[in-house]
């Protein structure tokens, strides 16, 4: 990564302070692929003490929208021109097929652009009163930003945080998820090289309890912006409390995709596969829970398991690969251990459900594409994030029963509906509780869409002119134009 200190505080690289190192490794291999810093509290003081003096007292608050939105277009050209790198890495950390990341990288370029745009636009608005007083609302940053990303998109989630905080003039820390954080200190080393002030982006790597904990109590940090984990989510929550900062949330989800008997079968088919098993199902919105209409349910089920066989699982620099491995073994053990109690539940793998070990395949964290059928939706296996390539078909006979399916979990992160007939897409869509809905695709996200979701699926939004209000206070600045006294107390 060419340089053995891998936190970048105050624009300098450096080394924990304690020296913690921590082994970063490939899920196609099982091997250790470099050796990086891992800080702990002190490291994270150390980044809050940067970013609030790069936020009060630095050159960063004069520069102009303009300014930063300049910086965000050379970052942008920068991580482009280095896509083929960005892509290796990722795949090699993260195990996903090289067209996933190289289509990662792309939506990371497409971010900063956006938001270097977004930056320089009128958010302000002012308005009339009765009094002859006038009054304008300003958009302001937050200030510190803490951001706490996961494995499943390292550099896609970095740029999610980083692009919309810088945008809008905060000052940030990013944290990676210390399985993946590679793409992370190639980005800082493209940072490195642009006219941020010190301070102003800072890179803290760790494990979440020795620097995420710190970072998300501190009562110097503004916000803090997460994605992971609904019960890593909550702790967030808690922690934050302290200072009352502002919190927002992308947590996990148990998304229902929808097929009603009208649908285009073809075009069902093939976004259900798509919407579980892209990046192996690693995915916070995957469409885990496929609601069939019974009238096609068996038909849908022959189709999906026929094609579902012929996914050819490997390691994802190998072109022929369609699905890579888990992140690491204690994730396979996870989600092997949900295909047992999918089992003992009353469901039926109708479709893989193994470990895949032939060859080279043992040394990583390979398992086939699953299936279960015979599932109710009030089992555990269709109640609770697997986070793999798990898929739950359920059965349903009407759109209310649809409904009332799609909506009996905790989770309200997305949805997928497929049907010929527009206004059932709409009503259905409308009727259930999540934050992103999609009517005949699945798992298409935009940069100027907002995403988040209800319920245990989060708080706030990312994305669009929503993700950029999250990183601004609202002022409001009232004027009054006759300069006199009140004379109420005379
Ligand atoms: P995780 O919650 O284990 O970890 C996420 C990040 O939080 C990591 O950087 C980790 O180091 C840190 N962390 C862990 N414990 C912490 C603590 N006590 N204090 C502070 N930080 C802590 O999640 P994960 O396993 O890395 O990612 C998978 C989860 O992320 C899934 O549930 C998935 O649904 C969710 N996710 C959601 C979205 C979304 O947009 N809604 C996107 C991607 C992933």
């Amino acid at each position: 990564m060419g340089t053995k200190n891998h936190l970048y505080i105050n624009g300098k690289w450096t080394s924990a302070f304690d020296g913690g190192e921590m082994p970063v490794h490939n899920p196609s291999t099982g091997e250790e692929i470099e050796v990086v810093s891992a800080g702990n509290h002190k490291d994270a003081e150390a980044s809050i003490t940067a970013a609030r003096m790069a936020f009060d007292q630095g050159k960063w608050k004069e520069f102009s929208a303009n300014r930063r939105a300049g910086l965000l277009l050379k970052l942008a050209d920068q991580i482009e021109g280095h896509t083929d790198e960005f892509a290796s890495i990722e795949t090699q950390n993260n195990g996903k097929t090289l067209r996933e990341s190289k289509f990662d990288v792309a939506e990371a370029v497409k971010t900063f652009r956006y938001y270097a745009g977004l930056a320089t636009k009128p958010l302000g608005e002012t308005f009339e009163l009765d009094s002859p007083m006038t009054g304008k609302v300003v958009r302001e940053p937050v200030g510190v930003c803490a951001q706490i990303i996961p494995w499943n998109y390292p550099l896609l989630m970095a740029s999610w945080k980083l692009a919309p905080a810088l945008a809008a003039g905060n000052t940030c820390i990013l944290k990676p998820s210390e399985m993946t954080p590679l793409s992370a200190i190639r980005l800082f080393e493209l940072i490195d090289g642009l006219d941020f002030p010190p301070g102003v982006v800072n890179l803290l790597l760790g494990f979440g309890e020795a620097v995420g904990q710190p970072l998300a109590k501190s009562p110097l940090v503004d916000k803090v912006a997460f994605t992971g984990g609904t019960v890593t989510g909550k702790k967030i929550m808690q922690y934050a409390a302290d200072n009352l900062k502002k919190v927002s949330l992308e947590l996990g989800g148990k998304s229902p995709n929808i097929v009603f008997a009208d649908a285009d079968f073809e075009t069902a088919v093939d976004y259900a596969m798509f919407a579980i098993f892209n990046n192996s199902g690693q995915v916070c919105s995957a469409g885990s829970r496929l609601l069939v209409e019974e009238s096609i349910y068996d038909q849908f089920q022959e189709a999906i398991i026929e094609r579902t066989q012929r996914i050819r699982v490997g390691s994802g620099f190998d072109a022929s690969s369609q699905m890579g491995p888990l992140i690491s073994p204690q994730h396979l053990s996870k989600v092997q251990g949900y295909i047992t109690l999918g089992e003992e539940e009353g469901g039926k793998v109708c479709c893989g459900g193994k470990r895949l070990v032939e060859n080279d395949l043992k040394k990583g964290n390979f398992i086939e594409p699953t299936i279960f059928i015979n599932v109710k939706p009030e089992m555990r296996i269709a109640q609770e994030e697997i986070f793999g390539p798990v898929l739950c078909l359920i059965p349903f006979n009407t759109e209310a029963e649809a409904i009332e399916i799609a909506n009996g979990t905790p989770y309200g992160l997305a949805a997928g509906i497929f049907t010929t007939d527009g206004a059932k897409a709409e009503r259905v869509a409308r009727s259930i509780r999540a934050g992103i809905t999609w009517i005949n695709t699945y798992e298409q996200n935009f940069v100027e869409a907002p995403w988040g979701g209800y319920k245990q699926s989060g708080l706030g939004r990312e994305l669009g002119t929503y993700g950029l209000e999250e990183y601004m206070e609202v002022k409001q600045i009232i004027n009054n134009l006759e300069v006199e006294p009140t004379g109420w107390f005379d």
